[in-house]
């Protein structure tokens, strides 16, 4: 589920939709829980799909760390990639805003981490911008990405958290217990690639 001051709105030609803040959302805030409404389709499921219905979860979805696709059934799904964005995908199951987001600006997530099963050429514009998305993206920039959620983690508990409850307990506990000083209890997103590592290896080949 997707944070609920946003909006869907027409990007531009080029771009399509894209989600937009509607209020302002700080630094540190949830902006997206993998909750049990989302969809999920194994990749045996995927298989067997109409290709009406793969290509809709190819083009909405992203795929979990042991090869889930998930697509989201609120505007979630309509998130576009930049590579400098203004949410990050953690390693508890939520995406956090990784600086302030204004009213009015886009909502954008960086598709290096949702485990890609091709190379999505990328012309997002930003300075930092990598040219192409690929599979192994997470081999490559996870230390890069710990280092961003390493620092957000601490404002978690600064900022209102419209969906703050629909995390699980556990995964707030594990979070307290990083910002205590346990080490052990920081989740790296190199977990989000899981077993897609491996295929995406054969991929860089
Ligand atoms: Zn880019």
């Amino acid at each position: 589920m997707i944070h609920p001051d946003s909006e869907l709105r027409w990007a531009g030609d080029h771009i399509g939709w894209g989600v937009f803040a509607t209020a302002p959302i700080p630094r540190g805030t949830i902006v997206y829980v993998r909750d049990e409404l989302e969809v999920e389709v194994s990749a045996a499921q995927f298989d067997t799909l109409h290709p009406l219905q793969a290509r809709f979860v190819h083009r909405y979805g992203y795929r979990d760390e042991r090869g889930n696709w998930i697509v989201s059934i609120d505007n979630g799904r309509f998130i576009n990639h930049c590579c400098s964005s203004n949410t990050l995908s953690t390693g508890y199951g939520f995406e956090v805003a990784v600086r302030d987001i204004e009213p009015g600006e886009q909502i954008t997530d960086d598709y290096g981490l949702l485990n890609l099963d091709y190379a999505m050429e990328c012309g997002c514009g930003s300075a930092e911008c990598r040219g192409q998305i690929r599979p192994d993206d997470l081999a490559f920039h996870h230390e890069r990405w710990d280092a961003v959620c390493r620092q957000i983690l601490p404002c978690l508990i600064d900022v209102p958290q419209p969906l703050g409850e629909l995390l699980p307990a556990a995964t707030w506990q594990r979070i307290s217990s990083f910002l205590a000083g346990d080490e052990s209890s920081f989740r790296t997103v190199r977990d989000l690639a899981g077993d897609n590592l491996a295929a995406a290896s054969v991929f860089q080949q």
